[in-house]
């Protein structure tokens, strides 16, 4: 009889290829055809009520109800005009996925459909099942969502879908989309601050965001029969195929005919939503793939992101694949990351990480830049909290990946003119000196990154007029690293601007001061500074000469969480009290006890039920084909040689799987979450996966292939 992996073989092969099929050939015709945005808000509210709502959005000032019921009612009307039938509020809850509670639009008392402002404004999920670190069970019992006009409001799969905060009743925070947005005020105040030593007509500013989404995708019926990539999110054994990405040669080849008509249709999809998709190509591993959007605003391009996630997840289906976002699926291969690309954009339309022409823009463009470079030297360990999780510990230093250690990369073209800048800095500037001459900044030349120059190998790289933080893991929200990365860059804009008035007041030039500040700054936060590979080994080591953390587990990093330094931080930002806090780190160590708990879980329930009885069937034969060979006379040490090693690995899986429950059961005993968590590290993870996995993994190698019941890597490696 043919095992479950073969008969799905046989599906992969017989399996249809689906065709994408986009609305219209011009993308303009469908782009944001399902979202009610500005322009949808202008052309069915009256004048007065659009003004309103345009303000509040620009403003972020509260929509009073009346205003809510115009748009309620013109929002139906469109909606039920694109076949909606249902309306959900959308929202982030701290899983990390996004989360719905559909109603229908339709009224059974009325027999008609009803869309009130009420409902648009606000609603009571019964979230009692979303994680809240507590905050709900000891203050308030319920929470609910409420409408954030600055993410416009889409149709997805029929629905209506309002992107929404969630906060408890008490006003705690339990989502990620609300101290993201608060950390977008603060860095919007501190930006502003600085701007104005530049330009007075400078208002606002907002933090940008593009978002790289790696991937791999895999056919579905081989996805499930891979009990550990259903339940876990990634194979927990299998060995290397003979090809793996050593040549290289996915890499920006040519994508799978397969595979290009699902980017196709998810960009059709995407596009529709409104979500600027741009760029499909291959990634390093083979199976793995990567899409991008135009930047937007950072709110607007996190609700994109997710959404993307989503669509992608659903269109997959329609095209017989499963797309996995874990940052690890496969060991051995690349892993996948999200890279958040961010700037900062002013109201007048200046990019503050772009090198200018202007000698002036230039100071200002190295303010921000310095501050920011100070900005990760003192919080890297936040940052590397904020990118903390269970999938992303078998990323980072791993294959092709950053280090857990956090650095900033500049290129060669910023390094020489900061180290200039802190050689130069107190030279002194005569009465008719041009300064900007004297200290090497007049200009700045456009930073064009060729690949010599754009180090891949960094967690933290400026990219000519952004910065790109690569360590955040593929299935991540990116708001919390957004939110951290806002938080602690207002911090030192804040710092800087205190900095600069202090020498102002003891009677310096204000540009004097500002570069006696910057070379401060850029002296203190020097060892954040490399330009090397981070892959290598050499790395490890520099780093810890320097002291910088190289934080290797979740378990551990999640620590600097409960620092004062932190607490005060979001806390002075307004960003996060110490109870929201408090509760984002017990929940990330709650769910990261989890998701080790059911790897170990898969891991031992795959060994017993699948891996060891077919160890022993293949064995068994083995031992007939001995025992005829020994009947005949003839030599049968090869075949006694291969029983004693699958017997040895037999052995070890059993004793280790059994030690591994052991080891379980002692840690699941322990209370303190934050004890539990390490030991979940050090006692189940580090001591077991890794043993059991190689013993899987050789027999891989020496049992029959026709008896292995999981498809193998290159089964589902190598997509055509
Ligand atoms: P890379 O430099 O990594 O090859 P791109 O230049 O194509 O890639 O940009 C990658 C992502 O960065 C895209 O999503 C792009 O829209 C985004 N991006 C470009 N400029 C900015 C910016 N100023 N702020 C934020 N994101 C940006
Ligand atoms: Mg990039």
């Amino acid at each position: 009889m043919a095992t479950l992996r073969q008969k799905a073989l046989m599906k992969v092969q017989a399996r249809p290829q689906v065709s994408a099929v986009a609305p219209s050939l011009k993308i303009s015709d469908y782009f944001g055809s399902q979202v009610f945005g500005l322009k949808e808000m202008q052309e069915t509210l009256a004048t007065p009520v659009f003004k309103k709502v345009s303000t509040a959005i620009e403003k972020g000032t509260k929509i009073d109800m009346s205003t809510a019921d115009e748009v309620a009612t013109a929002v139906k009307s469109w909606a039920l005009g694109k076949g909606a039938t249902h309306y959900t509020h959308w929202f982030q809850p701290l899983t990390g996925s996004t989360a719905e509670k559909h109603d229908t639009f339709f009224d059974a008392l009325s027999g008609m459909e009803k869309f009130k402002g009420s409902a648009l404004v606000q609603q009571e999920p019964d979230a009692s099942s979303f994680p809240s670190g507590g905050i709900r069970t000891t203050f308030e019992a319920r929470g609910y969502t409420a409408w954030d006009p600055s993410s416009p409001i889409f149709i997805f799969n029929q629905t209506l879908c309002i992107p929404t905060i969630f906060v408890s009743f008490t006003g705690e925070a339990l989502d990620f989309k609300t101290p993201l947005i608060r950390s977008t005020e603060a860095i919007n105040n501190a930006a502003v601050e600085i701007c104005q030593y530049f330009d007075r007509n400078v208002r606002k500013v907002n933090p940008s965001l593009g978002v790289e989404q790696e991937y791999f995708v895999i056919d579905r019926a081989l996805y499930a029969t891979r009990p550990d990539l259903v339940m876990a999110g990634r194979t927990v054994f299998g060995h290397n195929p003979a090809r793996g990405q050593q040549l290289d040669d996915h890499y920006f080849g040519s994508i799978p005919s397969r595979v290009k008509e699902y980017m196709k249709d998810f960009e059709i999809e995407a596009l529709k939503l409104g979500i600027p998709v741009s760029t499909r190509h291959n990634e390093v591993a083979p199976g793995q793939f990567e899409v991008a959007p135009l930047f937007e605003d950072i709110n607007k391009a996190t609700d994109h992101n997710l959404l993307l996630m989503d669509v992608m997840e659903k269109v997959a289906e329609k095209h017989g694949l499963k797309v996995l976002f874990h940052e690890k699926p496969f060991a051995g291969l690349n892993g996948s990351g999200k890279h958040n690309n961010w700037s900062l954009i002013t109201d007048t339309g200046v990019n503050l990480f772009q090198p200018s022409n202007s000698a002036r823009e230039n100071l200002q463009f190295l303010c921000f830049l310095v501050a920011t470079l100070k900005a990760v030297y003192k919080n890297a360990d936040l940052l590397r909290a904020s990118i903390a999780s269970a999938g992303n510990d078998f990323r980072l230093g791993a294959n092709e990946a950053p280090p857990a250690i956090i650095s900033v990369f500049l290129g060669s073209t910023l390094t020489g003119i900061l180290d200039e800048l802190e050689k130069n800095g107190n030279i002194k500037i005569e009465k008719g000196d041009n300064m900007y001459m004297k200290l090497g900044i007049s200009k700045i030349p456009e930073i064009i990154l060729d690949n010599t120059d754009r180090n891949r190998t960094s967690p933290f790289a400026f990219t000519g007029n952004k910065f790109e933080f690569r360590a955040v893991g593929s299935s991540a929200n990116p708001a919390g690293p957004m939110t951290a990365l806002n938080v602690i860059v207002a911090d030192v804009l804040k710092e800087l601007k205190k900095d600069i008035d202090k020498e102002i007041e003891g009677g310096k030039e204000k540009k004097i001061a500002i570069v006696n500040v910057l070379r401060k700054y850029i002296k203190e936060s020097k060892k954040i500074r490399f330009e090397g590979d981070g892959y290598s080994e050499e790395w490890e080591k520099e780093a810890e000469k320097r002291g910088l953390s190289n934080l290797k587990s979740t378990a551990e990093a999640l620590d600097v969480l409960l620092s004062k330094q932190v607490t005060d931080l979001y806390k002075r930002h307004n960003v996060l009290n110490e109870k929201e806090l408090h509760a984002r780190h017990e929940i990330r160590l709650e769910n990261y006890v989890m998701k080790v708990q059911i790897e170990s879980r898969v891991m031992g329930d795959l060994a017993l039920n699948h891996i060891i009885p077919t160890a022993i069937r293949y064995q068994n034969q083995l031992i007939v084909n001995a025992n005829g060979l020994k009947g005949l006379g003839l030599d049968h040490r090869a075949a006694i040689e291969t029983i004693e090693e699958v017997s040895k690995h037999i052995e070890a899986l059993k004793s280790n799987v059994s030690n591994m429950i052991e080891a379980r059961k002692r840690v699941n005993k322990v209370e303190n979450i934050t004890e539990k968590a390490k030991l979940y590290s050090t006692e189940v993870k580090d001591a077991y996966f890794d043993k059991i996995r190689y013993a899987v993994d050789k027999l891989e190698l020496l049992v029959d292939d026709e008896y292995w019941p999981l498809v193998k890597y290159r089964e589902m490696l190598f997509l055509k």
